[in-house]
């Protein structure tokens, strides 16, 4: 190698795998860092370009890249994840792949992070920032649709922003829906029903969690009861929707980030097509909300939706928050070591 560059940017690259992100990221914190971080987002403290997805030819299979810099936390990254929907029934995540922590002002590549279990608790914590912000106080009768990956820690996220009173699960496989009601114990306040369709699942629910990789609508607007809050995880590309148009229309419809809202989501999409709404349907992204520059719920009886599509922000901040934490704890047992490698 003919250089004049002395550095080797891997040579002290952070490997953090599944469990340490866990171990240092815990669901209560991943909230507050999700609440700071979509705030910067809406005040243009954010540069993220939309989401390329590119479909593996002769498969379902996708990967997904979305590269982001967010000022506060300062971070920039990108995540390279893969979306393969049968990797579940394997017994792995159907999103594994990497984020990869550069430093700022150098772009060194610091940290390559664990990407499945940083996407699984940063966006059922985003769900809770918007829960906080836009359900009723009193909601607490939860009805969660899918029974995957996001449904496990949006049930976990959901129970630390409010008071659940009744859980139900709906899922496409039953058997599916019981192994997470097994997994999840007596974790969560009260016991879990697992519903036999969605109609019965949502009926009189106050909070719903969508969060089902299907592609056409299983949610539909004439079953939701006034004064639900909806987050709208599951469907990630324009050509998928969880919930039918006239559900979008009846709700009052916030998002993550307009831009990927306008250009991927896929039930605001359909909305707009049947002619029920425009796109200024979208009352404000969550991060507007939390500023106080956007009003929220207006009403109790108002239907309120988060549509979450997931944005590399999410990820960074994650990412620095772990990185940073981790070489807090290093160089707190080995002062000899400041850079904690
Ligand atoms: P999993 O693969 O772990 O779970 C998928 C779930 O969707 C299962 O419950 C599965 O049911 C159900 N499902 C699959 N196909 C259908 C269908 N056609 N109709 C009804 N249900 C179906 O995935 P995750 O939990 O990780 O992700 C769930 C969804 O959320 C995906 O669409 C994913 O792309 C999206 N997502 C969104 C993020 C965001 O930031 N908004 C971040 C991460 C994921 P069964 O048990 O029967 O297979």
């Amino acid at each position: 190698v003919i250089s004049n560059h002395s550095d080797n940017a891997l040579g002290s690259i952070a490997l953090i795998d599944a469990d340490a992100v866990h171990r240092a990221l815990s669901m209560a914190d991943c909230i507050e860092l999700m609440d700071q971080t979509m705030r910067t987002v809406s005040q243009d403290g954010a540069t993220l370009p939309l989401r390329t997805v590119m479909t593996i030819p002769g498969t379902q299979n996708r990967l997904g890249i979305m590269p982001g810099h967010l000022a506060e936390p300062a971070g920039l990254g990108v995540k390279i994840v893969g979306l393969y929907p049968k990797n579940p029934a394997q017994g792995r995540s159907s999103h594994l792949g990497v984020v990869i922590l550069f430093d700022v002002d150098t772009s060194v590549p610091l940290a390559l992070l664990d990407a499945g279990a940083i996407t699984a608790l940063r966006t059922a914590a985003a769900s809770a920032v918007a829960t906080r912000a836009l359900a009723r106080t009193d909601a607490g009768d939860l009805a969660i649709l899918g029974a995957g990956e996001q449904a496990a820690y949006h049930l976990r996220a959901m129970a630390l922003v409010r008071p659940l009173r009744r859980v139900r699960i709906w899922n496409r496989s039953r058997t599916h829906a019981e192994r997470l009601r097994a997994q999840l114990g007596n974790s969560l306040p009260c016991p879990i029903e697992i519903a036999d369709d969605v109609e019965s699942a949502v009926a009189g629910a106050d909070l719903i969690c969508a969060t089902t990789a299907a592609t056409s609508p299983v949610l539909k607007g004439d079953w939701i009861a006034p004064g639900t809050h909806i987050n709208l995880v599951g469907a990630s590309v324009q050509t998928a929707a969880e919930i039918t148009p006239n559900a979008v229309a009846r709700s009052r419809y916030f998002v993550d980030y307009r831009p990927s809202a306008l250009a991927q989501a896929g039930e605001l999409h359909n909305a707009i097509q049947a002619g029920l709404i425009g796109p200024d349907h979208i009352r404000a992204e969550i991060g507007e909300v939390l500023l106080g520059l956007s009003a929220g719920r207006t009403a109790s009886e108002e239907i309120t939706i988060y549509k979450s599509l997931g944005i590399a922000a999410q990820d960074i901040a994650a990412a620095k928050w772990i990185y940073d934490r981790r070489l807090h704890d290093r160089q707190r047992h080995d002062p000899d070591n400041p850079k904690g490698e």
